[in-house]
C-alpha cells in the first residue's frame, strides 16, 4: 500500500502570519518560525517578532482563509477583512 496525500497540510512552523508595526506602520508577512508564538486564550494566538524596518517589538497575526485578520480599533474584537 502506498500512502497518497489527499490534502497537503502545512507544518506549524510554516504557517503564514502578517501584521503592521505599531511603531513605524511598516506592513510585513512572515512565517511562524520567524518569531515566538504567544498563546492568548481570549484573542487567539499571535506571533511576537521584531519589526524588519525599525527593529521594535511587533506582532503578527495568522492568516485565515487567505484573508488578513486584524483587531477592530473600536470594539477590540477580531474580524476578517
Ligand atoms: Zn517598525
Amino acid at each position: 500500500m502506498t500512502i497518497v496525500i489527499t490534502k497537503q497540510g502545512t507544518p506549524p512552523s510554516k504557517r503564514p502570519y502578517n501584521g503592521t508595526c505599531g511603531y513605524c506602520k511598516t506592513q510585513y508577512k512572515c512565517l511562524q518560525e520567524d518569531g515566538d508564538v504567544i498563546f492568548d486564550q481570549r484573542d487567539g494566538d499571535f506571533l511576537r517578532i521584531k519589526c524588519p524596518s525599525c527593529g521594535k517589538p511587533a506582532n503578527a497575526y495568522p492568516l485565515r482563509g487567505g484573508y488578513l485578520i486584524g483587531q477592530d480599533q473600536r470594539s477590540g474584537s477580531w474580524l476578517d477583512r
